[in-house]
């Protein structure tokens, strides 16, 4: 029984890793045909904003086949209004930005700005258009100017003072040991996560786009620094078209309108109240938000005492 039962098992073992190669090697064809690299289209024409407006048509999208992460996702954020992505963690909000900054294109449906199918358009001047605040934004190894005018290069000085003045970083900045000369990053000088946010913030207000992109994550964050970061990412939404993946509850509540993804599906959208009198997935999410605010309160004031 020994003698059979061994290599009939080494049999099972040798079948099991071809089968399992050959649906690797199947899987990895099938990922190279459904993304191939984004590409320009050869009659792509430059993009010029005029109004701002973003639609999302019947998107559908996968990253790779068998797992689609988004479902017919459509919706409109009029010239400088500013729409909310609400939805718990994996739920595709931040897949819903690639799109719109065209790293991926979707399998079914469209996406336009001005009515511009934006897979006509030069990737250059897409990405011209659209200023994005990451949630979590690596800096180079290069002086804070270099940093921050890294959105427009050939940027001036005193435009980069702009900048920095609007993202409130000139005083820390005044502080450093070579101001704007001052080396950051891994070999540099290491910022915290509220600095680094606030040196994306002056990079966008310097490329001064007509469409920005905002993933907020204010959880890194301490208060102060939160408080500071709000206001400015106000100021930089304010007159633009917005796409903010909201986490701040000031956010959602100012907000023109919500999306509320669940599992890639737009499940509920509308305004703050409105949606809450529904008494669905939003208002859970909304208790949520309350109550984690409230925890980190409390944590904080435990931190604090001796
Ligand atoms: P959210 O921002 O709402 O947390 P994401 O848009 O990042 O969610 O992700 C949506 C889904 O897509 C998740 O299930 C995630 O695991 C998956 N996903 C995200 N990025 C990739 C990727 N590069 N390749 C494969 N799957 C991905
Ligand atoms: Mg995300």
């Amino acid at each position: 029984v020994i003698q059979i039962c061994l290599p009939l098992n080494a049999l099972g073992f040798l079948f099991r890793e071809a089968r399992d190669a050959l649906t690797n090697a199947e899987k990895l064809r099938q990922m190279l045909a459904l993304r191939p690299e984004i590409e320009e289209s050869a009659r792509a024409t430059p993009l010029t904003v005029t109004r701002g407006e973003v639609i999302f048509e019947h998107v559908d999208f996968s990253y790779e086949p068998g797992r689609q992460v988004l479902w017919d996702v459509s919706f409109r954020i009029g010239p400088g209004q500013t729409v909310a992505v609400v939805g718990g963690s994996g739920s595709g909000k931040s897949t819903l930005a690639r799109l719109l900054l065209r790293t991926y294109d979707p399998q079914r449906g469209r996406v336009l700005i001005d009515d511009c199918d934006i897979s006509m358009v030069t990737l250059e001047s897409l990405r011209a258009a659209v200023g994005v605040v990451p949630q979590d934004s690596t800096l180079f190894n290069e002086s804070v100017a270099y940093n921050i005018a890294y959105g427009r290069p050939g940027a001036s000085m005193v435009e980069i003072i702009e900048a920095a003045k609007a993202a409130q970083i000139d005083e820390l900045i005044a502080s450093l040991p070579q101001h704007f000369d001052t080396l950051v990053g891994e070999r540099g000088l290491k910022l915290s996560g509220g600095e680094k946010q606030r040196i994306a913030i002056a990079r966008a207000f310097l490329k001064n786009a007509p469409i920005m992109l905002l993933d907020e994550a204010t959880s890194a964050l301490d208060t102060r620094s939160e408080k500071a970061i709000q206001t400015q990412l106000d100021r930089l939404a304010a007159h633009r078209t917005t796409l903010v993946i909201a986490h701040r509850l000031s956010t959602i509540v100012d907000a023109d309108h919500i999306l509320v993804l669940d599992k890639g599906r737009i499940v509920e959208q509308g305004g703050h109240e409105e949606l809450l009198s529904r008494r669905g997935l939003y208002a859970q999410l909304w208790d949520l938000q309350l109550q984690k605010q409230e925890f980190d309160r409390l944590e904080r004031k435990l931190v604090r005492q001796p």
